[in-house]
């Protein structure tokens, strides 16, 4: 195959452009590993980049799309043979690196993991970034030794990709999630999940105390600024919360008090430089810990040509859960 379908995006006198195209597989860019691309996945980020709405690409032309699930068709790197089935997040994919929305992608092999025997391609992508984000956010709080007897945990952004992920895994694991939500009509979605209690995210958006009421024994958040605030503030003696997105603004006005006076934790999750040990931890704990029921309950599925609507819709906070990309 010398030319294969992408969505690529130029650069233009103002902006950008995009659209989806045929790109030659000559111009990919380095790497010891081709793989043929069978799923991708729509994440805040993509949104960011296909619209252009935040610098998240950085070199043009480029393939946007942060990650994807697919088999390998020719490897020179010692780990990967021809069949072998990948999935790869981040790592400068769709921002540095050509990137998951076309038929083929060329990577470097130590950015690969190895698709988990029990999850399809279609699953890993259904969870993609956003997902296996909520599990490093779940795995930290672990690390902190947050345990279920220890009293609810709020997940913020809950309806969204990350949100929604991370309320099935900490429902599975046994602890009483609380889910915060904007959108008081997806009630019974986030219940069918596994939340106990819904707050409206009102109730974190007011500027915050430097201290208020000990309501949560922890916190997974992808919104930040002052609702990431508030919850440090409501935060329990020694609890933590564990802060991976901005989907509500990249600032933080709290203060130290949680910190300093209830030994609060604050605890951060970055997918896209992660480790491999901890990438390759967190798509076994996925394979084990997720309800596959839950999973198919929380995803909508599109194909290449609508990603870039679908783009603008999850900047919006109009997409529930997550969607996955058919790429072939
Ligand atoms: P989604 O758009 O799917 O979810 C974000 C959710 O945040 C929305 O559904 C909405 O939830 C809530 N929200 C949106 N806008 C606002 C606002 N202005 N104020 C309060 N809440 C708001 O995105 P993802 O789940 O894919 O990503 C969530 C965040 O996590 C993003 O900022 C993303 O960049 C970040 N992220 C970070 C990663 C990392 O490595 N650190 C990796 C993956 C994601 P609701 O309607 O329920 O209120």
């Amino acid at each position: 195959m010398a030319k294969f379908k992408a969505i690529v995006i130029e650069k233009a006198e103002k902006g950008q452009t995009i659209g989806l195209t045929e790109f030659d597989e000559a111009n990919l860019m380095d790497g010891d590993v081709t793989v043929r691309i069978g799923w991708s996945t729509i994440n805040y980020k993509d949104g960011l980049a296909v619209t252009g709405k935040a610098p998240v690409v950085r070199c043009f032309p480029m393939i946007p799309g942060i990650d994807f699930a697919g088999q390998v068709e020719v490897s020179t790197h010692p780990d990967w043979k021809s069949g072998d089935k990948v999935i790869l997040n981040g790592w400068g994919l769709g921002e540095t690196h050509l990137g998951a929305y076309a038929e083929k992608a060329r990577v470097k092999g130590q950015w690969l993991v190895r698709l988990p025997p029990g999850l399809s391609e279609r699953e890993a992508m259904a969870i993609g970034t956003a997902g296996y984000t909520a599990m490093l956010a779940v795995m930290a709080l672990e690390r902190h030794g947050l345990k279920p007897g220890d009293g609810p945990v709020l997940v913020t952004g809950a309806a969204g990709g990350v949100g929604s992920v991370a309320i099935a895994l900490l429902a599975r694991l046994g602890f009483q999630v609380t889910a915060s939500t904007g959108r008081r009509e997806e009630a019974d979605y986030l219940k069918g999940l596994g939340a106990s209690e819904i707050v409206d995210r009102s109730e974190l958006s007011a500027p915050p105390k430097p201290l208020a009421r000990e309501r949560w024994a922890g916190g997974i958040d992808s919104v930040g600024s002052t609702t990431l605030a508030n919850l440090l503030s409501m935060t329990k003696y020694g609890g933590a919360v564990a802060a991976c997105g901005l989907a509500g603004g990249m600032d933080l006005p709290a203060s130290v008090a949680p910190f300093i006076l209830r030994g609060v934790s604050l605890l951060g999750i970055d997918s896209v430089q992660c480790s491999p040990k901890l990438r390759v931890e967190a798509w076994r704990r996925l394979e084990s810990d997720l309800d596959r029921g839950k999973l198919e309950e929380m995803t909508r599925q599109i194909g290449l040509s609508e990603v870039i609507g679908a783009a603008g819709m999850i900047l919006e906070g109009r997409v529930r859960g997550r969607i996955v990309v058919m790429i072939r």
